[in-house]
């Protein structure tokens, strides 16, 4: 079996052909950096087997981030029969850069020209015989995203593999330096000029008129503001009646298990404890989070796809910077409204250790998808009065007060544990594309939507068995529960809270999307079966004399306090520190106690 490895910049479509060829299905975006791990995957061409890693993007060897450092020790090791450099039809003298130190340290490559279809429609032509006789290796020209030219990189590569010598240029081994990199710009400046010819557009591209608009000093703010609204007010308006709908079906199917329980003569005892605790539990969380999921990561990933994301990021940079932290933050925030643990991982696309660190710990002041449902159910309880427009603008309200927290996270923690200049980095803003709508939709329900759902209820149905025990176990005549919140009450009240919403919170710190239907098990004392509508639900807080000053501190509360379970077992991965680990939780919370305090007082200051 043959070896090959897949070296290139970030954006330039490694991942997709890295897809076309295994038939394997690696995350694919329309942004720099999302590679950073290696894939590996295989394929089969001409009865022969090739194994493939894909490199994380690079844009040379010679500067040194985590992703270029695993991309240069990979090919210096020289494991690989034949190493494939995936270059951008479009940028092709910036592509060169990386392919020619590629090719110092691995002359056994195929240069593979990508992204061919996008350059014909910027009026870009690319001699590819040309190339092949400067570089001395091997040139396919592809358009991965269409399937184009793959047969001819799957021949070219075999012929590497099967022994072919490339008459690669200069196979000196070179050390990474700066005179090194100066040697490398101008030799592929020389080739690019030898073998690209452009015709200048007479009108402005798509891509700068559109970036005259998103990325306008206050246009720009104009259209973030109103496509959160829109995703937002997508998410509620169409989750509402499929949650319902679910919700039915569940107790249907509920009420069929009880009923063959009861006919099998399951203990009572036992009957309760896995229908009552784990499976209701469980189908609560699937029907309250499937529906908003299966709307929301669609959306925002068409708009990844589109190209939107790092012009969100752009346009957010310096004001992350001037909280001591990183543009890129911007992204991981981003990948943190679906769910924290991934944006924790996502941390990883950020070059210093210390800005990296700074968005680990503040990337749970966002709001996940867990956390969405109940936010808009608070919303609605007090405010909106049914309106879905309203709650989204109140929705995107509480995401600014996120944000502008994350913002003073970052700041308190660069001015004290984490103290530093932000590092430069130069943001790729890639271009436009049209987003692949069949894709983005398998994509999201499988990866996103399927996964988060997975893990949410690998954690709800046990948690269901422990709530289940708590609100049947008694101390005299109340239940455990129960006694455990009126133990809570007094300090939960300094907060503005009360022992049942607290308690629910830490009860439900494997997943947020616990928290409510805890809350409604500990109010009916445990004779909840989880069904209720938003409705009764609302009736129910309101019998339990629930006000308006305590949806405005559990909405904070919401919004500010310990990441779930997960996302810190994920911290704790990434960081492999318990001390940091315990700053990303008592951060958020100390948040939310301070601004709950504080909330708590002026309202009876007022009252
Ligand atoms: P990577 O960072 O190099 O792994 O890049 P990806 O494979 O994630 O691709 C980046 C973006 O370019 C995605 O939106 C792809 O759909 C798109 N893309 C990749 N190859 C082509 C191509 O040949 N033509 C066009 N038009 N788009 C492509």
């Amino acid at each position: 079996m043959c070896l090959i490895a897949l070296a290139g910049n970030p954006n330039v479509g490694k991942s997709t052909l890295f897809n076309a060829l295994t038939g394997l299905d690696q995350h694919t975006g329309n942004w720099c950096g999302k590679t950073v791990e290696l894939a590996q995957g295989r394929y089969q061409y001409k009865g022969k087997e090739y194994q493939i890693v894909d490199l994380p993007g690079a844009y040379s060897l010679v500067s040194r981030s985590p992703e270029e450092k695993v991309a240069e020790e990979f090919l210096r090791e020289g494991g690989a029969d034949c190493t494939v450099v995936v270059c951008d039809a479009t940028c092709l003298e910036r592509s060169l850069i990386l392919a020619l130190q590629v090719l110092a340290l691995q002359p056994r490559a195929v240069v593979c020209v990508n992204l061919m279809d996008e350059a014909r429609r910027a009026n870009i032509t690319v001699d590819v015989c040309r190339l092949e006789r400067e570089l001395g290796v091997p040139v396919a020209a592809t358009s991965a995203d269409y399937g184009e030219g793959l047969e001819t990189l799957e021949e070219k590569v075999r012929e590497i593999c099967d022994g072919f010598v490339p008459a690669a240029e200069s196979a000196e081994i070179w050390e990474a330096s700066d005179e090194a990199a100066r040697r490398f710009v101008l030799r592929a400046q020389e080739i690019a000029e030898k073998c690209v010819t452009m015709e200048k557009p007479s009108a402005p591209t798509l891509t700068e008129r559109l970036d005259a608009v998103f990325l306008h000093r206050f246009w720009g703010y104009v259209v973030l503001l109103l496509l959160l609204l829109v995703v937002f007010w997508l998410t509620i308006e169409g989750a509402n009646y499929p949650s319902q709908g679910l919700q039915w079906c569940f107790d249907r199917l509920g009420e069929l298990l009880h009923k063959g329980a009861a006919y099998l003569h399951v203990p009572q005892k036992l009957r309760g404890a896995l229908l009552d605790g784990v499976y209701a539990t469980a189908a609560r969380v699937v029907a309250v989070m499937l529906p908003p999921m299966a709307i929301f990561f669609p959306l925002f990933t068409l708009l990844e796809d589109f190209g939107y994301l790092p012009r969100a990021a752009f346009l957010l940079d310096e004001r992350f910077r001037r909280s001591g932290a990183c543009g890129k933050q911007c992204l991981t925030l981003c990948m943190g409204l679906g769910c924290n643990a991934a944006g924790v991982t996502g941390c990883r696309i950020i070059d210093s250790p210390r800005e990296r660190l700074i968005a680990v710990l503040t990337n749970a002041f966002v709001p996940c998808n867990g956390r969405f449902p109940a936010l808009i159910f608070l919303l609605s309880l007090s405010f909106s009065a049914g309106s879905s427009l309203l709650g989204a603008g109140l929705l995107t309200l509480c995401l600014l007060l996120s944000v502008f927290m994350t913002l003073a996270a970052s700041k308190l923690l660069s001015k004290t544990a984490l103290k530093g200049e932000p590092s430069s980095f130069v943001m790729e803003l890639p271009p436009y594309r049209r987003p692949r709508v069949g894709q983005v939709l398998v994509r999201s329900l499988r990866d996103r939507t399927v996964f988060v759902l997975g893990r949410a209820v690998a954690v709800a149905a046990p948690a269901g068995l422990v709530i289940w025990l708590l609100a049947n176990l008694s101390v005299g005549e109340t239940t455990l529960l129960q006694w455990l919140a009126s133990a809570f009450n007094a300090p939960a009240q300094v907060i503005g809270l009360n022992g049942a919403i607290l308690l629910a919170f830490l009860l439900g710190s494997p997943a947020n999307e616990l928290v409510l239907p805890i809350l409604i098990i500990i109010l009916t004392a445990g004779t909840s079966l989880g069904g209720e509508t938003s409705a009764q639900m609302a009736e129910l807080l309101m019998e339990h004399g629930w006000t308006w000053q305590l949806t405005v501190c559990t909405i904070v509360f919401f919004l500010f306090h310990w990441p779930c379970t997960t996302t810190l077992l994920t911290i704790h991965k990434e960081t492999h520190s318990a001390k940091w680990t315990a700053l990303a939780a008592l951060l958020p919370t100390a948040f939310g106690v301070a601004i709950c305090a504080l909330l708590s007082m002026l309202f009876r200051m007022i009252t």
